[in-house]
């Protein structure tokens, strides 16, 4: 697409991944509207100071009423009209082997990452743009394997990856893609607290946990905001156009499949 701005539609954006999601699309001209359980203020800015176009609608992705308000809230600032949406917003889960998992840790993260993205999906459907939208799910590289300690998650982000098939089934009729990003680590606030997490329940220090993670994969370090961004822009354009229900790792080598 390209003879009409973007209106895209980012979930979790006022911080991390999501942040460097919506500075991407905001630096290629696009209506952007970020829909976060926090403020956005930083990322707000950061956007329009470079001239960009960013508004905030508070949502809590796994609260029903929360998401269809802000849903229709985000599609009012977008005119009607939304051509890229992308389920970003997720939480890390909690650290317990699944002996020892409480259900209500498992409900919380399964709650937020996948039926969030469900309703943010289903609200969002009514007002995409009737040629080419787009649909980018940010699932994980723990979407295709195991990890210890993190069933919840990890569970969590395979069902995305099911999700994003479904979706991307039923969508294409209409013309709507649907494809996701698994990303490995990426730098950032959030890896170092991950980290130190699996530090403490493995009984490792963060830097030897720091270091065994890097050693994984191939290329020998974790990723950035900014490559995850820029293969989600990648999936939300034209150029991209073959493609849908596709899982793509963003893993600097560490999962191949
Ligand atoms: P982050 O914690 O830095 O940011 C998450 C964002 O989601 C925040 O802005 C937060 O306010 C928002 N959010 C959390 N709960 C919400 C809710 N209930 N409703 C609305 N918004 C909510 O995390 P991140 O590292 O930027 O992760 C972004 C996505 O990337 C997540 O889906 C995460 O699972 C995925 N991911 C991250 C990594 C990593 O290493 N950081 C690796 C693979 C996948």
């Amino acid at each position: 697409m390209s003879n009409h701005q973007r209106h895209v539609l980012v979930t979790g954006a006022a911080e991390g991944v999501g942040r460097a999601i919506a500075q991407t699309f905001a630096s290629a001209g696009a209506r952007v509207v970020i829909a976060d359980i926090q403020s956005a203020d930083e990322t707000l800015r950061l956007i329009r100071e470079q001239g960009g176009s960013a508004e905030h609608v508070h949502c809590d992705v796994s609260s029903e009423a929360s998401v269809v308000r802000a849903i229709a809230e985000a599609a009012e600032l977008l005119d009607g009209r939304i051509d890229t949406l992308v389920n970003n917003a997720g939480m890390n889960g909690h650290y317990h082997l699944v002996p020892d998992m409480p259900l209500a840790a498992w409900e919380e993260t399964l709650r937020i990452n996948l039926t969030g993205t469900m309703l943010v999906t289903r609200e969002a459907t009514r007002y995409l743009a009737p040629e080419a939208a787009t649909i980018v799910n940010v699932a994980s590289n723990v979407g295709k394997r195991g990890l210890p300690y993190r069933g919840d998650y990890v569970a969590s982000k395979w069902a995305l990856i099911g999700l994003t098939q479904t979706v991307a089934l039923e969508l294409a009729p209409r013309g709507v893609r649907v494809n996701a990003v698994c990303p490995g680590p990426i730098e950032g606030n959030r890896i170092e607290d991950v980290m130190q997490r699996h530090a403490d329940v493995e009984g490792a220090t963060l830097a030897e946990m720091r270091a065994k993670w890097e050693s994984e994969s191939p290329l020998g370090r974790f990723v950035t905001p900014e490559e995850v961004a820029s293969v989600v822009r990648f999936l939300a354009d034209s150029a991209s156009s073959a493609m849908t229900g596709q899982a793509i790792n963003v893993t600097a080598g560490l999962v191949m499949h």
